[in-house]
C-alpha cells in the first residue's frame, strides 16, 4: 500500500557538487507507485479522507488528456472503492493519450467538454444527474486540503537537514505545502512549468498561514516554452542526467526541474555548505506520449 511507503532520498553523485562543498539528493517519489506519480498522492489524500468521513461515493475532478492527476485520482479512487469521474478539456480524440486509457481501464468515467466550458469547469448536466452527491476536487488537486497533504512530504526524518528544497511547480499546491512545512531558514525554490504564470505568486500565498507568505522563490525561465512543451535540448539533458544519476525524469516537471537545479548549479547560485533537496515529483507515465526511443530510459 501507498500510504505506508517510506520515500527513498537518493544522493547525488555528480561533478559541480564537492567544489563548494555541496550536497544534494533527490527525494524519489516517483518510486513510491507506478501510476500515483508521487506528489498528486500526497495531495489527494486529505481530499480522500474526507470523501470517506462524509460518505461520499464518488469523486469527481477535472484534467487534460495527459494530467497525471485524473490518472493519480482515478487509481487511488479505485484502491479506496471510490466512484471516479474524469471531466476532461477537449473533445473526444479518435485515439486517446495512454494516461485516458489507463485511467479508464482502472473505472474511471470519462466525459469530454467544450474548452470553453472547461475554463469554466462546467459540469455537464447529465453528469450532475448520474452522480448527484460528487465530491468535487478542483482541477491539479489545488486547495487547502492539497496543501496540507503536502506538507507530509518532508515528513522524513532528514528533512530538517537540507538548506535549499526545490520543486516543479504547476498549480503551486506541493511548494505550498512544502513551504508551510519548512523550517524558517529552509528556501524553497519552485520551478514554474507553465509559461509567464505570474499568478501563482499570489494562488500559493492563497494557501499559506500569514507569516509563511511570500517565503518561497518562483523560478519562470526554465519553462521551455509552457506546460508539457519541451525541446531538443531538454530531452538531450534528461538522457545525460538519466546517465550521469541512474534517475529517470518526465519532459512536463521533473525534467525541467533537474535541468533547473544543473544550470544553477553551474552558475555558483548555491552558497559554499548548502545541502540541496530535490524533489522527484513522479509523472514519468506522461513521457508515454513521447517518440519511442526519444528516451534512453
Ligand atoms: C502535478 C505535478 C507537479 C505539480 O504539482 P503542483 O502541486 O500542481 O504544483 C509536479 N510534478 C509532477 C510530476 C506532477 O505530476
Amino acid at each position: 500500500m501507498i500510504e505506508k511507503a517510506v520515500p527513498i532520498l537518493d544522493e547525488l553523485k555528480i561533478e559541480g557538487l564537492s567544489k563548494d562543498n555541496l550536497s544534494a539528493a533527490v527525494l524519489r517519489l516517483d518510486l513510491l507507485h507506478p501510476l500515483v506519480s508521487g506528489n498528486k498522492w500526497y495531495k489527494l489524500n486529505k481530499y480522500l479522507q474526507e470523501v470517506k468521513e462524509k460518505n461520499c461515493r464518488s469523486v469527481l475532478s477535472f484534467g487534460g488528456a495527459y494530467s497525471n492527476h485524473i490518472l493519480a485520482m482515478a487509481a487511488a479512487c479505485k484502491e479506496k472503492d471510490f466512484i471516479s469521474i474524469g471531466i476532461i478539456r477537449g473533445e473526444q480524440p479518435a485515439n486517446p493519450s495512454s494516461t485516458l486509457l489507463n485511467a479508464a481501464e482502472l473505472g474511471m468515467h470519462l466525459f469530454y467538454i467544450s474548452r470553453e466550458d472547461y475554463r469554466e469547469k462546467k459540469i455537464p448536466p447529465a453528469v450532475m444527474e448520474q452522480f448527484p452527491s460528487a465530491y468535487i476536487i478542483n482541477e491539479g488537486g489545488y486547495g487547502h486540503k492539497g496543501m496540507m497533504g503536502a506538507k507530509d512530504i518532508l515528513a522524513f526524518p532528514e528533512a530538517p537537514g537540507f538548506t535549499h528544497i526545490l520543486t516543479a511547480v504547476g498549480t503551486g499546491t506541493t511548494l505550498a505545502g512544502l513551504t508551510a512545512a519548512a523550517r524558517e531558514q529552509q528556501q524553497l525554490i519552485g520551478i514554474s512549468v507553465l509559461k509567464n504564470n505570474f499568478d501563482l505568486q499570489t494562488s500559493i500565498n492563497d494557501l499559506l498561514g500569514e507569516n509563511e507568505k511570500n517565503r518561497f522563490t518562483l523560478l519562470h525561465q526554465y519553462n521551455f516554452g509552457g506546460y508539457a512543451k519541451h525541446t531538443d535540448e531538454l530531452i538531450e539533458f534528461m538522457n545525460s542526467w538519466y546517465r550521469r544519476t541512474g534517475i529517470p525524469s518526465d519532459f512536463v516537471y521533473t525534467g525541467k526541474l533537474f535541468y533547473a537545479f544543473n544550470d544553477l548549479l553551474g552558475k555558483g547560485f548555491f552558497p559554499p555548505s548548502s545541502r540541496i533537496l530535490l524533489i522527484h515529483s513522479g509523472g514519468l507515465q506522461g513521457n508515454h506520449s513521447l517518440r519511442k526511443g526519444t528516451l534512453i530510459f
